[in-house]
């Protein structure tokens, strides 16, 4: 049996597929959603979820949530400006005298999900579909993946949570190439995913998101809202965080209700808050952060090629969008009503169960396919970024190119993969590189075969051969990526902004490349044909290797590639000389 799992930066569910049906299973209390929260005791054994939530306000340096903002993280990237560590190093959290991972706090909570599963199944769980954001990376990916495998799990698939969701939502009954848009704003992340249905299959056409942008920021929106309105405003660690939850708390009674009331007795230094809170105020407080959701559907649309007219449905998925706000701010953005056919805060849940029905074959006709988030490639000659897999391919993908070498005599290739969306590989990011010997051989001789698959679960493999020899290396890039999620915001947003001086670079660095490579070549034909033309065209061609020289110290591309052309052709009359002595001989 397969559990399907939501491990959520707020909540976490789990379920198995029982009797024909995708059914979510609940702890001894009947609770089906279990706090993604932990809580490490001085002694003693460490608690998960609620009885963990409990001990938030008491022991606030102990208890650990929304850690999946953390998960395949380094330090020195966003979120992680409270932790210890040396930058670039992966993120972890030091409680009391316990260093502990990302991937070890996640692997409690899935720890504490399994054993929910087993109390109530009778039986032992041993196997998992665990979804993630649809922007996670190969780090988090691979680290949600290592989480699993540390609670005793075997990870079957990490699935994209839209593409979850839209399964759950039925959404493989629809028309043949329908069109839907997965709007996502959970406790931490928001995603909005554009997919469409083909033969049956769903293809993520585009994904956008913020990994820093959820419930969680309107919490604190509201927290502030309240302490201002009381007059009281808190500094100690536990009144901070009771005053968050009780934001919470009032924020999800607002969903339904029009009025509440926030008490706080002795939140601090003996004094009580109280207060009544109405929906319009925490609506006004929130909508700020709400309205941040708005560039990203549009981005997602865009790179879908799509208009709002062209979506047949769109479907809420993540607790946030319970919040009547948010349905109409969506509304608002997509020009018609959501699709509330499905509890938003269970859909994912629903949808791991079924991938993992699928996986188990109790159910045909439907497969999950992902998208790559950004461009992978590798650095060619010349610090250019070669594209072999572009941004938003569907996995898993596999694509190939042929490389030769540029110089001769050159011992190995050195083979630098890179992700992202610049012209420069300097711009992009290195995730590996690996390295390919081979004999010392003339320009062009050889040649490298360079392929990248990425399999279904994101994880990336390249692979190098040397034609002749066979000679081959492989690597798998997995936690070696040191991507983080408003970095890949970043990458997007830098190549539109230097999209005309990206292109530019490249267009020179491609022209300077030619430039050295004919002037070498046009002054060895003149040493040795020089003295059969007549001195007059020798100048010429001297006088405008001279220009293309000049261009390239000036650094001007267009001047660059006009001297080349005129160099090009003044040294028309070189090559047929060369061929005729060549013919000659
Ligand atoms: P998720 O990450 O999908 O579990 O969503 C968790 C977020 O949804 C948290 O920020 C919750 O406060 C929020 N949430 C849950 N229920 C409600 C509700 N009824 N109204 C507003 N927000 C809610």
């Amino acid at each position: 049996m397969i559990a399907g799992i939501d491990l959520g930066t707020t909540n976490s569910l789990i379920g198995v597929y029982e009797s024909g049906f995708p059914t979510l299973l609940a702890d001894q209390h009947g609770n089906r959603i279990t706090p993604s929260v932990v809580f490490y005791p001085k002694n003693g054994e460490t608690l998960v979820g609620r009885e963990a939530e409990r001990q938030r306000s008491l022991h606030p340096d102990r208890t650990i949530s929304s850690v999946k903002r953390l998960i395949g993280r380094r330090i020195g990237e966003k979120g992680t400006e409270n932790l210890l560590g040396n930058k670039g190093t992966a993120a972890s959290i030091t409680i009391g005298d316990r260093i502990l991972t990302p991937e070890e706090i996640s692997s409690e909570i899935l720890k504490k999900l399994k054993s929910i599963a087993e109390d109530r199944l009778g039986a032992t769980i041993n196997r998992a579909v665990i979804t993630v954001p649809a922007y996670f990376n190969d780090a988090q990916r691979t680290s949600t993946r290592r989480a699993g495998e540390l609670a005793g799990f075997m990870v079957e698939r990490i699935v994209s949570e839209p593409t979850a969701a839209a399964l759950a939502y039925g959404l493989d009954r629809l028309a043949d190439q329908s069109k839907v848009a997965v709007y996502d704003l959970g406790g931490g992340t928001f995603d909005l995913s554009v997919l469409q249905l083909d033969n049956g299959v769903f293809q993520v056409l585009s994904t956008h998101g913020d990994t820093q942008l959820g419930g969680d920021d309107i919490d604190e929106a509201i927290a502030e809202l309240v302490s201002k309105k009381a007059g009281i405003s808190v500094s100690s660690p536990a009144a901070t965080s009771r005053l968050k939850e009780a934001a919470r708390a009032a924020k999800e009674i607002l969903s339904t209700a029009d009025a509440t009331e926030v008490r706080l007795p002795f939140l601090e230094d003996n004094r009580s808050l109280e207060i009544s809170l109405t929906r319009a105020e925490i609506e006004q407080a929130s909508a700020p952060i709400i309205r941040r959701t708005r560039a990203l559907c549009m981005r997602a649309l865009q790179d879908a090629d799509l208009e709002t007219t062209d979506l047949d449905q769109v479907i809420l998925v993540g607790g946030s969008t319970r919040m009547p706000l948010v349905r109409n701010f969506v509304k608002e953005i997509f020009g018609r009503e959501p699709n509330l056919s499905q509890h938003p805060d269970e859909s994912v849940a629903l949808g791991a169960i079924l991938q993992g029905a699928i996986l188990e074959g109790n159910l045909q006709n439907v497969a999950l396919l992902d998208v790559t988030p950004l461009s992978l490639g590798i650095e060619t000659f010349g610090g250019l970024m070669n594209v072999i897999i572009p941004r938003n391919t569907t996995i898993p993908a596999k694509a190939g190119e042929m490389f030769t070498n540029a110089v001769t005599g050159q011992q190995g290739m050195r083979i630098s993969v890179l992700q992202g969306e610049r012209e420069l590989a300097s711009d992009n990011w290195m995730l590996g590189s690996l390295e390919i010997p081979f004999p010392p051989s003339p320009k062009g001789a050889v040649r490298v075969g360079v392929q990248f698959s990425i399999d279904a679960d994101g994880i990336l493999q390249v692979l190098a051969r040397d034609t002749s020899t066979g000679s081959e290396q492989i690597i798998e890039i997995k936690s070696a990526v040191e991507v983080s999620d408003e970095a890949v915001e970043a990458m997007l947003a830098g190549s539109l902004e230097h999209a005309f001086e990206d292109m530019d670079a490249r267009i020179f660095t491609e022209a300077r490349l030619k430039a050295e490579e004919m002037l070498p070549a046009v002054e060895d034909a003149l040493a040795q044909l020089g003295s059969d033309l007549p001195e007059q065209e020798v100048a010429e061609i001297l006088r405008h290797a001279a220009e293309v020289r000049a261009a390239l110290v000036l650094k001007e591309t267009k001047r660059l590639k006009l001297t080349i052309a005129a160099l090009d052709e003044s040294t028309q009359i070189l090559a047929t000389k060369l061929i005729e002595k060549a013919l000659k001989a």
